[in-house]
């Protein structure tokens, strides 16, 4: 499947947020955003200026797709579905998104970044349910058990992002049992548990055009 291949801290430095896209390097005083806090390119300086409405609504889209690594087939894919839901478009569309099973892994610990966790779920190293699964866009549902396969418990990524983990913490939908490499999914996130600055009503209103 098609990725983004370009340097992640430059989406960060377009979105005028960090992103965490890079694990441990974001908490470190190497972290781009934090050096150069202004868009990327040569006239990243001089850009600014008032933000049509569209440019607004755009720039929302772009950054929680980034946030959570997703492409734009895929989270228009998402968008629909959320919009055919019960309750609220946007919110249906960040909770979609947080059942990912590569975020899930990500919340759990498992790995440093979304990114790291899409590639470490690819490669076969968890289990849900007791049963493989290796698809990052696996959907978890509330009570599913996410394990990290016997045979991976020394790869170490996964070994470096569990002793690192408590940098970021867990958050409160998720249970881990760290001593027996799994954690639980219990429910699904209130909208205020998630923290991450976004406003989704902008992405409706872009994809409502
Ligand atoms: Fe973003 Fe992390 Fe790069 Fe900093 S280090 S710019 S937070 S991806």
């Amino acid at each position: 499947m098609a990725r983004y291949r370009g340097s992640v801290c430059r989406l960060c430095r377009r979105e005028n947020l960090k992103l965490f896209l890079k694990g441990d390097r974001c908490y470190s005083d190497k972290c781009a955003f934090e050096r150069r806090p202004y868009p990327p390119g040569q006239h990243g300086q001089r850009r600014g200026g008032k933000y049509s409405d569209y440019r607004l609504q755009l720039r929302e889209k772009q950054k929680v797709k980034r946030i959570y690594g997703v492409l734009e087939t895929q989270f228009r894919g998402y968008y629909r579905r959320a919009e055919r839901q019960k309750g609220i478009t946007g919110t249906n569309l960040l909770l979609l998104l947080e059942r990912r099973l590569d975020n899930v892994v990500y919340r759990m610990g498992f790995a440093s970044s979304r990114n790291q966790a899409r590639q470490l779920v690819r490669h076969n190293h968890f289990l849900v349910n007791g049963k493989k699964v290796n698809i990052p866009s696996y959907l978890v549902k509330p009570g599913d058990m996410v394990e990290v396969k016997e045979k991976s418990r020394n790869v170490p990524p996964i070994v470096e992002a569990m002793e690192t983990v408590v940098r970021r913490g867990i958050p409160n939908w998720i249970e881990v049992e760290k001593e027996k490499f799994r954690g639980t999914f219990k429910a699904l996130p209130s909208r205020e548990d998630l923290t991450m600055p976004i406003q989704e009503q902008l992405i409706v209103e872009l994809y409502s055009k």
